[in-house]
């Protein structure tokens, strides 16, 4: 392939994490490239309405604000890269230059590393949840709740995610049902016992989801199969939630940067840094917390100004 390409500064990922660290660090003129990975925009060029991203009064949609985030990016003087990276290896000679390898055979180096490769929702995989997705069908309460304000709604897994989601949505909703497939469920007792005694949430127990039901508007409701006797029944909801977790895009990293036991990447409370100097990690990479945009968007600009300070030092150094 061509020739190895060399900015100080390489980002991963093109999300809002990314977007803002590739920002904050081009306009302190940090030479920086952001490589973008096969989902181009991030999580929430997979959504529609997003109404809770600060600065916008009226409802924009989620695509519309990635392709801004990019543009903004570029013109601060950032250097977008198509490419997927598939292999890192960290400085272990000194030099303090780390090698990274893309999809497309191209080499990088960088003196300055920030991860922003984001986490993805894990999903049913049915074929109706496609066809409803941010049609009613959404993987976040915190992001659609608000459009299921009196109505009711359905809430699908059994862990932390789940009884987080189900908690949330019962401040605004009329009613919570939560399904799970098991008779308990697998998270903290606290959430457990909070859950159970909610006046809004109605668990059914060892039942999973068999199909979404709706029309040209949307989310109608949803076929319920018990799994221990079989018995499918039907139940209205404008809104099903699917929380059985999320996979952090940490496979790149295994055995390199420290994780968690679900692959979340690790830096101690309150920073961006990673136990290899010059390599920061930003967004829903390593926060399993908030999952935000803006969140995302607030350690993409700590771990750019952090970057910057770690490169300017290299220099005087
Ligand atoms: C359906 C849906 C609706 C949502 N709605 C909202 C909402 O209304 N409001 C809100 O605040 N949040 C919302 N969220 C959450 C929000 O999208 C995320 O919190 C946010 O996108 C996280 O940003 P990020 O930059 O950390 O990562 P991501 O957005 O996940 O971006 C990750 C980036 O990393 C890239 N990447 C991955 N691996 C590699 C690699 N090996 N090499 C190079 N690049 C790589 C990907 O291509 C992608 O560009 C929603 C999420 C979903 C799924």
């Amino acid at each position: 392939m061509s020739d190895v390409f060399h900015s100080d500064l390489i980002i991963l990922g093109s999300g809002p994490a990314g977007c803002t660290a590739a920002i904050y660090a081009a306009r302190a003129g940090v030479q920086t490239a952001l490589v973008q990975g096969m989902q181009p925009g991030g999580q929430l060029t997979i959504t529609t309405e997003v109404e809770n991203y600060p600065g916008f009064s009226e409802i924009i949609q989620g695509p519309w604000l990635m392709q801004e985030m990019q543009k903004q990016a570029e013109n601060c003087g950032t250097e977008m890269k198509f490419d997927h990276i598939k292999e890192v290896q960290f400085s272990e000679d000194g030099s303090d230059v780390h090698k990274l390898i893309g999809e497309s055979g191209q080499e990088y180096t960088c003196y300055s590393l920030v991860i922003c490769t984001g986490a993805s929702a894990k999903w049913l995989g049915i074929e109706s949840e496609e066809k409803f997705m941010s049609k009613g069908v959404s993987g976040c309460a915190t992001c659609d709740g608000a459009f299921f304000r009196n109505q009711d709604v359905l809430v699908v897994g059994g862990g932390n995610t789940a009884m987080e989601e189900a908690l949330y949505l019962a401040n605004g909703c009329k009613s919570v049902t939560m399904i799970h497939r098991r008779d308990e469920f697998r998270g903290e007792v606290v959430l457990r016992e909070r859950v159970k005694k909610h006046e809004k949430i109605n668990i059914i127990w060892n039942t999973e989801l068999e199909e979404i039901l709706g029309d040209d508007m949307g989310v109608t409701g949803a076929k319920l199969r018990n799994n221990q006797t079989g018995e499918v029944t039907e139940q209205n909801f404008m809104g099903v939630f699917i929380a059985i977790g999320h996979k952090p895009n940490t496979d790149l990293f295994k055995g390199k940067l420290e994780m968690d036991e679900t692959g979340y990447l690790q830096v101690p409370a309150g920073t961006v840094h990673t136990k290899v100097p010059g390599v920061f990690a930003a967004g829903d990479v390593m926060d399993h917390t908030y999952r935000q945009a803006v969140t995302s968007a607030g350690f993409g600009c700590m771990a750019a100004l952090d970057a910057a300070r770690y490169l300017d030092e290299r220099q005087q150094a």
